[in-house]
């Protein structure tokens, strides 16, 4: 909480106001003592992840350069943050949107997509990260839409250069970041906050984490790609791992480009369960609430922590949240059934428990009796077809007994939208009629 005298009341014009401008916040329990660790939780963008930076950053560089066209559809291959941050960017600036997805990825993402007004058209798991690029190639190619190419988008990094690094040399201004860590997607996050730490604290060692069964870089294997940088190819190192959002099948142009510039110091391998472990551990006894990738990141970060001098400052990304996850790996073991130790603290006090009735049980809810009218009004408005009708309750046994009959008036009406009317003088009296 801000200290009263130090609140901000800051308002925005609009939503896109409010991607970026993270906190850093220390962690106070998990990291060897005598370590100054901190992280940057990207939760804290609108749609919760570090995703609306790069959303915001490519539509905002497409309209300026005349890229993309009022109106114009914009596409996008996306594991799912990518898309949500896309799907918030073109819902506010009215642009429709097409995601393309491998149906691998987390159910609550696709929703998301949807629930913000964008299509989502899946590929298939087996074609991995490249299938879906692929197919965005294809819609784009196809119906002459715009292409937000995140992999290999200069603005990607550039948004990151401008916002991310800024504000990560504002919290260290005095050169006093010993380590930035950070995972890698599609590579925008690693080149745009390399170089902003290159320029202004090149001190800072640079440490990218990846997937320890997925070593792309560690594998020191070329990826092929084509002239416009985008892979031909699946990278050989590649398998399946449980960083949602980190190293697809491919090292990105981007990720590329932050290697050729000798911004990495070190590349560290990351263990998928240790990352979940992580995950819950900074959920639990941190209070910081955030997805795989994130507590996979951590995993680095406490790696380079064990071994650091005392008084050593490191810095951790923290790419999403926690909630984009409840369909995962992460949320194995959390149960919707209460525990036997719930069981035990519902049992340690005699009332309101599921193994025994209440002490006293709820009186009997009075028998209230339809009026007369109200039936028979109900039933003609139902036989007539002519014309549409449109039922409501408020609650109470009459209306509950009307309402039973308004599933059967929707039941026999094969399309919903043709049984509504609504006011008329009838309808109105029937329902008083009902509900009183
Ligand atoms: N973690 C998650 C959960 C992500 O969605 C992403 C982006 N794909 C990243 C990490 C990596 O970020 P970047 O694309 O900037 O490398």
């Amino acid at each position: 909480m801000p200290e009263s005298g130090n609140i901000s009341g800051a308002r925005y014009d609009n939503i896109l106001g409010t991607v970026g401008n993270t906190p850093v916040i220390r962690i106070n329990k998990l990291g060897p003592p005598g370590i100054n660790l901190f992280v940057k939780s990207e939760a804290f963008n609108p749609m919760s992840s570090v995703k609306d930076r790069l959303a915001l950053g490519i539509i905002e560089h497409a309209e300026k350069t005349g890229a993309l066209k009022p109106g114009q559809t914009v596409v996008e291959a996306t594991s799912g943050n990518t898309g949500i941050g896309l799907a918030m960017v073109c819902a506010q600036k009215g642009y429709p949107l097409v995601v393309t997805m491998a149906e691998s990825f987390s159910v609550e993402r696709r929703k998301l997509m949807r629930f913000l007004g964008a299509k989502v058209v899946l590929t298939p798991a087996a074609e991995k990260g490249t299938g879906m690029l692929n197919k965005a190639i294809e819609l784009a190619e196809k119906h002459g839409w715009f292409l937000t190419r995140q992999f290999e988008n200069e603005a990607n990094a550039d948004m990151h250069y401008r916002t991310t690094g800024q504000e990560i040399l504002a919290a260290f201004p005095d050169g006093e970041l010993d380590y930035w860590v950070t995972g890698y997607g599609t590579g925008g996050t690693l080149k745009g906050v390399a170089k902003a730490l290159n320029e202004k604290s090149p001190g800072t060692q640079i440490i990218v984490c990846e997937p320890d069964n997925s070593a792309l870089l560690g594998s020191g294997k070329r990826q092929l790609r084509h002239d416009n940088g985008s892979p031909s190819v699946s990278h050989e190192a590649f398998r399946p791992h449980l960083m949602q959002g980190w190293t697809p099948d491919f090292v990105s142009k981007l990720t590329e480009d932050a290697l050729k510039e000798e911004y990495v110091d070190q590349v560290v391998p990351i263990e998928g369960q240790e990352a979940v472990r992580l995950s819950r551990a900074l959920a639990q006894q941190e209070g910081i609430f955030v997805g795989i990738s994130a507590g996979a990141t951590f995993s680095g970060a406490l790696q380079v922590a064990t071994k650091a001098p005392e008084g050593t400052t490191i810095l951790c990304m923290l790419p999403d949240t926690g909630e984009r996850y409840l369909s995962t790996p992460l949320f194995e073991g959390i149960s919707e059934e209460m525990t036997e130790e719930e069981m035990g603290i519902s049992k340690s006090t005699p009332g309101y428990r599921f193994d025994k009735p209440s002490a006293a049980p709820p009186a009997a809810a009075e028998e209230v009796k339809p009026e007369p009218e109200a039936v028979s009004y109900m039933e003609e408005a139902i036989a007539d077809t002519e014309q549409p009708v449109v039922m409501f309750a408020l609650g109470g046994a009459s209306s509950a007994g009307l309402c039973a009959n308004s599933s059967i008036v929707s039941a026999s009406r094969t399309a919903p939208s043709t049984w509504i009317r609504w006011p008329t003088r009838k309808t109105t009296r029937a329902a008083s009629c009902a509900l009183r």
